[in-house]
């Protein structure tokens, strides 16, 4: 009883949760410990800290911050880091958890997925584990009933996802899942998200997992992956295949994430804040350049009430359809002047690419196809520029295009 109980505020949390002062010096944030290996006083006999593979004081200092975001209540004497646990990058995160299978396992997986989280599933857990990997369209929940069997021992979600921010129900679908097979996984990649917007575990997922490369970064300069898990007896599965496996995060990369995540709460503030403004001035543009706007902060997007009951913040990442052709996105892709042609998202600086050519290019082309991942599809990242410079930006670009592809209008590079 009494307020010491009380759940901190998110914005005190990415200050202060999971965290101590070193020991020895009383540092505020963790020394970047180097060290691959720790004195024993007598063999067997050590500090908890044997091997850096398996023990990093550096990387527990984010896993132990990234639980308590993600909402794991696990004590230290369940699971040393509460149930976090961070890789070389979200990939490698994600080859910890698909390691957790048998050989010939089946998985039901959300049809729209990062590019790389696809080709992970289809190029190689297919072959090397015989995975039966079943792509389904996971925004409306009965197709979960379709696709998954009892023998289904793994459910991948991603929502929003990427690029055409669809959303998952979490709480239904996490429901529904465990009803067809109690003992399958249910794993909801909160990229996207951050914890800031969304909290799988609270929805019912046994595990969020994260390109820490993205929001939690924050700042373009590291690759780094997360896996949060609330269940002891899971925490300590992975505990085993993170260190079996060895895809760790080195020191340097935790220490720049977790001073990264510092600064989450009011970096996610201002990406949420300046993706609204962003897609609410490219919808005003429909007609004059932009054929359609897909933003779950949009009154028009088909799922915006699950978004407002789902999401805290409706986040930076935006997808919009140029009116024409490819000649017309190229000619917008070439004409930012802050927003960036670059894969990658959630850096403090926005960034703007083409999915069909760069990020899902490793999907096949029919399955893009049936996405609507068309060459006219163009995705942003909102970054915490004003906002001002950067719808001008975008109109500036937007002019540019807009005389590109169609003959006769002779506007062709007249301007600038
Ligand atoms: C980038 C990304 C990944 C892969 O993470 P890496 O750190 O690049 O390995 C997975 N899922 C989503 C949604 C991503 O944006």
């Amino acid at each position: 009883m009494g307020h010491d109980h009380l759940p901190l505020h998110v914005d005190t949390q990415v200050i202060h949760a999971g965290q101590r002062p070193e020991p020895v010096t009383g540092a505020v944030m963790p020394p970047i410990f180097t060290s691959s290996t720790y004195a024993q006083r007598s063999p067997g006999e050590h500090t908890g800290f044997e091997y850096s593979r398996s023990h990093n004081p550096t990387r527990y200092a984010l896993e132990r911050m990234m639980a308590r975001l993600e909402g794991s209540v696990l004590t230290e004497s369940q699971d040393v880091t509460f149930g976090g646990f961070a890789f070389a990058s979200g990939l490698a995160a994600m080859d910890c958890v698909l390691e957790l299978l048998t050989a010939g396992d089946e998985v039901v997986c959300m049809d729209d997925v990062y590019g790389g989280t696809n080709r992970q599933f289809q190029r190689v857990k297919a072959r090397s584990q015989g995975l039966k990997v079943r792509f389904a369209d996971l925004t409306d929940t009965a197709s979960l009933a379709r696709a998954m069997t009892p023998k289904t021992s793994l459910v991948w979600l991603e929502t929003p996802t990427n690029p055409t921010l669809k959303l998952v129900d979490l709480a239904a679908i996490a429901t529904m899942a465990k009803k067809i097979n109690p003992a399958a996984l249910v794993v909801c990649d909160n990229t996207f998200c951050s914890p800031m917007n969304q909290s799988p575990l609270a929805l019912g997922c046994d595990i969020a997992m994260h390109s820490a490369t993205k929001y939690l970064g924050g700042h373009s300069d590291v690759v780094g992956g997360m896996l949060v898990t609330g269940n002891a007896e899971l925490a300590g599965r992975l505990r085993f295949h993170q260190n079996a496996v060895g895809a760790v995060m080195g020191p340097f990369d935790a220490y720049l994430v977790l001073r990264g995540i510092k600064t989450l709460a009011l970096r996610m503030q201002r990406h949420n804040d300046s993706g609204m403004a962003v897609a609410r001035w490219l919808e005003s543009r429909v007609g004059h350049g932009v054929q359609r706007v897909i933003y779950p902060g949009l009154a028009s997007h088909p799922q915006h009430a699950l978004a407002k009951r789902q999401m805290r913040g409706m986040g930076g990442m935006i997808t919009f359809f140029i009116e024409g052709g490819l000649a017309e996105a190229r000619a917008f892709l070439e004409n930012t002047r802050l927003f960036t042609l670059a894969e990658s998202l959630g850096g403090v600086e926005s960034l703007i690419e083409h999915p069909a050519i760069m990020t899902h290019a490793s999907v096949p082309p029919a399955m893009r196809q049936e996405l609507g991942i068309s060459d006219t599809l163009i995705r942003l990242s909102v970054g915490i520029e004003h906002v001002d410079d950067l719808i001008a930006d975008l109109e500036r670009a937007l002019a540019a295009a807009r005389g590109a592809g169609s003959a006769g209008t002779g506007r062709v590079r007249a301007t600038v």
